[in-house]
């Protein structure tokens, strides 16, 4: 691997971390908040976007190494944008499911499979702990 591909990925794994504690505060917040009540529908619409919207940017980003590679000038105040707006689209697509997560009435049993009420300790068919 080049010296340069090798730098940028050095780049990119420092900001890892921060990241994660990003997906992480976002979710906590909206399970905390919960009160801003969007309809299922536009937030799965939501969802769907900004997964396409993270596809383009990963596809930017891959050309951007490969052609740092072929011994092109890298842009790489362009590079760490694109890395931040990846990591602020899954931290709104974190946020989005929790909220999808908070709504749900039913939980699945792990062993038969049933739905099952939320609120429920055991399955009603199994018998399997839920909680
Ligand atoms: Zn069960």
């Amino acid at each position: 691997m080049d010296e340069k591909v090798r730098e940028l990925l050095e780049k990119a794994k420092l900001t890892a971390g921060l990241a994660a504690d990003g997906a992480v505060k976002a979710a906590g917040a909206v399970s905390q908040k919960g009160t801003q009540l969007v309809e299922k529908t536009k937030r799965s619409f939501q969802v769907f976007d900004l997964n396409n919207e993270v596809e383009l940017l990963m596809r930017e980003i891959g050309r951007m190494i490969y052609l740092t590679h072929t011994g092109a000038e890298t842009d790489e105040a362009a590079l760490e944008e694109k890395l931040a707006q990846i990591d602020e689209k899954y931290a709104q697509i974190a946020e989005l499911k929790a909220a999808q997560e908070a709504e749900k009435t039913t939980t699945v049993c792990p062993v038969c499979g049933k739905a099952c009420d939320k609120n429920d300790l055991y399955c009603r068919i199994c018998g399997e702990k839920l909680q």
